[in-house]
C-alpha cells in the first residue's frame, strides 16, 4: 500500500506537505547531514547511477521526511512512499518493489515496524536488487527470482536501535537528525509564515521557535494557532503578546514542555519520588504509551537536562524538580 500523508493527516498533512522545502539549499539546520547528503547525491549524480542506500533517524517531526522528498527532488528522480506499519505482508512489498522503476526512490517511514518477512525480503533487494515472488502456497510453493532496476531506499526511523543489524548493514549512508536551536526555528518559522501570509514580528517568531522543544513540526503548529488567536483577537499580527496568549492556552509551558512532557515529570517526581522508575511503569503512570513516552517525550527531556536514563530506569535531575517548583527528597537528585 502506498501511504500519503496527507490522506491519512488530513487538513494537518496537508498544510505540513504545502510547508515543506522542496530543495537541499532552502532546508534549514541539520547542517552536518546536509553537508553529508549534499556529497553523498552529488556524487551519485556524478556517477550518473543511484546512491548508496540512505537511513535517517531522529525524533518525530525534524524533517526525515522531507528530507527524503529533497533526496528525490535533487536527483530528480520519483519517488513512492509508504512506511513500515503499512507493509503488512512480504507479498505487500514484493508488489511494490517489482513495479519500481530505474532510479526511482522508495521511501520506508518508520521501517522498524516492518514486519520480520518483509525485512528479509528487503534486504535481499537492497543488496542484490532481487526478489523472490513466491508462486503457489505450501509444499508446492516455488519462489521465483525477478531482477530489479537499481533504485535507493530511503529509510526513516525514530528508533534506529530496533533495526536489526543485517538491515542497518545495508544502509551506505545514516543522517542522524538532532533538536534545532532557536535560530534556525526562527529561520523556518519566517518562512513558513510567509508561505501561509502570516504577518508575524520578531518578537513573535522569537517566543514560538524558543518553545517548540527544537522540533519544525511543532514550531509550524504553534505558529498557526498563534495566528488562530491573533485573528481572532483582531490583532492579525503573530507578536510576543499573541504568542504568550496563545501558547498558555494550548499548554506549553514558558521552557516549551507540553502536557505530555509536564506529565511525565510530573509522574517522576510525585508518584515516584525521581525515580528510577521503568519506561513501562511511568508510561502506565500518564495513561500513554510506552512507546510514545520513549519516542515523542523523553528524546527532549533528556536533552535538556530534565531526566536522565539509567539501567535502573528515569531519574529526575535538580533542573526537573527546579521546573516543578518542588523540593527534592533529601540524598536524591543527579
Ligand atoms: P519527520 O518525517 O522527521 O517526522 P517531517 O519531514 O514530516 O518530519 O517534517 C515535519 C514538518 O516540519 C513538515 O511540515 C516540514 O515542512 C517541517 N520541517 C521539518 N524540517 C524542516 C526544516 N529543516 N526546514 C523547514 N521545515 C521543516
Amino acid at each position: 500500500r502506498i501511504v500519503d500523508p496527507a490522506a491519512v493527516e488530513g487538513d494537518e498533512g496537508r498544510v505540513e506537505a504545502a510547508l515543506r522545502p522542496r530543495r537541499l539549499e532552502d532546508f534549514p539546520g541539520q547542517p552536518r547531514v546536509r553537508e553529508q547528503l549534499a556529497l553523498v547525491l552529488e556524487a551519485a549524480r556524478r556517477r550518473g547511477a543511484p546512491p548508496d542506500h540512505i537511513l535517517l533517524s531522529g525524533p518525530p517531526g525534524l524533517g526525515k521526511t522531507t528530507l527524503a522528498m529533497i533526496t528525490a527532488a535533487e536527483l530528480e528522480a520519483p519517488i513512492r512512499v509508504t512506511s513500515g506499519p503499512a507493509i503488512q505482508h512480504a507479498g505487500d512489498l514484493a508488489s511494490i518493489l517489482s513495479s519500481l522503476t530505474e532510479g526511482e526512490v522508495l521511501f520506508l517511514d518508520e521501517i522498524h515496524r516492518m514486519s520480520r518477512a518483509a525485512e528479509e525480503m528487503l534486504y535481499l533487494a537492497m543488496e542484490d536488487f532481487r526478489v523472490d515472488i513466491v508462486v503457489g502456497k505450501g509444499p508446492g510453493a516455488t519462489a521465483i527470482p525477478l531482477e530489479l532496476p537499481p533504485f535507493t531506499v530511503v529509510g526513516a526511523t525514530t528508533r534506529a536501535g530496533l533495526l536489526p543489524a543485517p538491515l542497518r548493514d545495508r544502509f551506505g549512508f545514516t543522517g542522524h537528525l538532532d533538536f534545532y536551536d532557536t535560530g534556525d526555528l526562527e529561520a523556518i518559522i519566517r518562512r513558513s509564515a510567509t508561505l501561509l501570509e502570516i504577518e508575524a514580528d520578531d518578537h513573535g517568531v522569537h517566543e514560538i521557535a524558543r518553545r517548540s522543544r527544537g522540533t519544525p513540526r511543532i514550531a509550524n503548529r504553534l505558529l498557526r494557532r498563534v495566528r488562530d488567536w491573533a485573528q481572532v483577537h483582531g490583532s492579525h499580527v503573530v507578536d510576543l503578546a499573541a504568542a504568550e496568549a496563545a501558547l498558555a492556552l494550548f499548554d506549553v509551558d514558558a521552557s516549551g514542555l507540553d502536557r505530555l512532557d509536564r506529565g511525565v515529570l510530573e509522574a517522576l517526581c510525585r508518584r515516584f519520588a525521581g525515580g528510577p522508575v521503568g519506561l513501562s511503569t511511568l508510561a502506565v503512570a500518564v495513561g500513554e504509551e510506552p512507546d510514545t513516552v520513549e519516542t515523542v517525550a523523553e528524546p527532549y527531556l533528556v536533552r535538556e537536562g530534565y531526566m536522565i536514563r539509567t539501567p535502573r530506569g528515569r531519574v529526575a535531575t535538580t533542573r526537573t524538580w527546579e521546573h516543578l517548583g518542588l523540593e527534592p527528597p533529601a540524598g536524591t537528585g543527579e
